[in-house]
């Protein structure tokens, strides 16, 4: 299996040649699902006792499979929260996973846990967040967020003996991200949502806490501002939050999951004024940091909080404690051990562009909201929902109910043209469905957007 020989070498140049084609042309179409019964049918037995050899499993994928996926870097992707990982950020992915390190402790991957390290001082940097915070690259926004709460729970149950048996609760706002939900179940916290999808105030946190009854003020112990709403892009008033945060003795995280990518932009950067007083932030430089999948961040402001929630402990493990291993160990401070040194794409692509073309990048996703909201606004069937909001803007298309927005979906997709999806905005009582889009590739043009708002018409 793992002799070198002619035919490996072969496969390796198949390899490379599919990945300089892949990485230099991101524009024609940009794929869809098939149902799995239709991808069997087209490709046959692939896993077989006797395997099917190298090249014909390739083949299958080049002809077939790859098709059936969307191309999440396409410049007409503007769902959800697209990526656009840099060439140099994606070769050196396989140079990562050529490189077989295990990403845990310092004494197997010293090397690329340095080089982790480099990429993660300037998101610190970027944080404003006091000297001796830091962080580690996670699987992703959700693995960050699970790992910061965990500490934030375990460092308040050691602070009393009476929350040792007490279910933690924490507050967030309905603008929050589905993943706080999902990771407080896990930890079996309970979550309190304030009602509100723009930005959350500290003076409606203050309300809510002052609402509480005395039992849950007692079980009360972090609160999760978001630093960039997915669905529009909106900061939370993180300095009056802080200040709650810091007069109740409340754990403070922000999730900025999305827009912690525009802490590098100028334009922006005092929107998310009260970050630095933050007790842990998520960021995923697989969206907003042209990373590859994937790549997310926890930063601690005291990371060993996060070391007494997280280091493991087992006879095994004891080596990595010894001398000469001495060095940062990533798996102490989120919830995996064997962990892919999943930083060292980022470090690559930083070290190859300089953090000025990050700056540029960014801007430019900001600067695409911008036009878009402007030619939204010269347009006569659509209007703006409210105004962009770093790179995402809501929109409406005049006459048009859900159904509507799902029919040019789906159409638009199917011909392979563009992938912009709706998605509901609250105001008052009622959710609307409304266009959005979000920007992260600056290779997306301003024909493209304009073609896609004259695919409404
Ligand atoms: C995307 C996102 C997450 C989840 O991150 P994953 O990397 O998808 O796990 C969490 N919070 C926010 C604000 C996000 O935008």
């Amino acid at each position: 299996m793992h002799k070198i020989d002619i035919d490996l070498i072969e496969m390796t140049l198949d390899v490379m040649k599919y990945t300089i084609d892949r990485i230099s042309k991101t524009d024609d179409v940009i794929g869809k699902p098939q149902k799995a019964e239709t991808l069997k049918a087209l490709v046959g037995d692939t896993v077989t006792k006797e395997g099917i050899g190298g090249e014909n499993a390739f083949n299958l994928w080049k002809k077939h499979l790859m098709h059936a996926n969307v191309k999440i870097d396409h410049p007409r992707h503007l769902a959800f929260v697209p990526a656009s990982p840099t060439r140099a950020a994606v070769m050196f992915d396989l140079v990562t996973s050529a490189s077989s390190i295990h990403g845990a402790y310092w004494m197997e991957g010293a090397g690329g846990i340095f080089c982790e390290n480099e990429a993660m001082k300037w998101i610190v940097s970027l944080t404003g967040l006091p000297q001796g915070a830091f962080g580690v690259f996670t699987s992703g926004g959700t693995a960050a967020n699970l790992s910061a709460i965990v500490t934030a729970r375990e460092y308040w149950r050691s602070l009393d003996q009476k929350n040792q048996n007490e279910k933690g609760l924490i507050i967030t706002s309905i603008g929050a991200h589905s993943s706080i939900k999902a990771m407080a179940k896990v930890v079996d916290v309970d979550v309190l949502l304030v009602d509100t999808e723009d930005k959350l105030q500290g003076e409606a946190l203050q309300n809510t806490i002052n609402s509480l009854t005395a039992h849950q003020r007692q079980r009360l112990f972090a609160v999760v501002a978001t630093g960039g709403t997915t669905n529009a892009g909106i900061i939370d008033d993180l300095n009056g939050i802080a200040k709650v945060c810091n007069k109740e003795h409340l754990w403070f995280h922000v999730d900025a999951a999305y827009g912690g990518g525009a802490l590098v932009a100028d334009s922006v950067r005092h929107l998310f004024n009260g970050i630095e007083r933050a007790d842990s932030i998520t960021i995923d430089p697989h969206k907003w940091m042209f990373s590859p999948y994937d790549c997310g961040a926890v930063i601690y402001k005291q990371p060993e909080l996060a070391k007494k929630a997280h280091a493991q402990e087992g006879s095994y493990l004891d080596i990595f404690k010894d001398e000469g291993a001495h060095g940062f160990n990533p798996t102490d401070y989120q919830i995996q051990l064997t962990r892919r040194v999943r930083g060292l794409p980022l470090w690559f692509s930083l070290a190859t562009h300089g953090t000025d073309r990050y700056k540029q990048a960014v801007e430019r996703g900001i600067e695409l909201a911008n036009i878009a909201g402007k030619m939204i606004e010269d347009y006569k069937h659509v209007e703006l929902v409210r105004d962009p909001s770093l790179s995402c803007v809501l929109y409406r298309r005049k006459g048009w109910q859900a159904e509507d927005y799902r029919n040019w979906t789906f159409d638009n997709h199917n011909k392979g043209f563009a992938l912009v999806t709706p998605t509901k905005w609250k105001s008052g009582d009622t959710f609307e469905t409304v266009s959005r889009f979000c920007f992260i590739n600056p290779d997306t043009s301003e024909e493209d957007i304009k073609a896609i708002l004259e695919s409404m018409l």
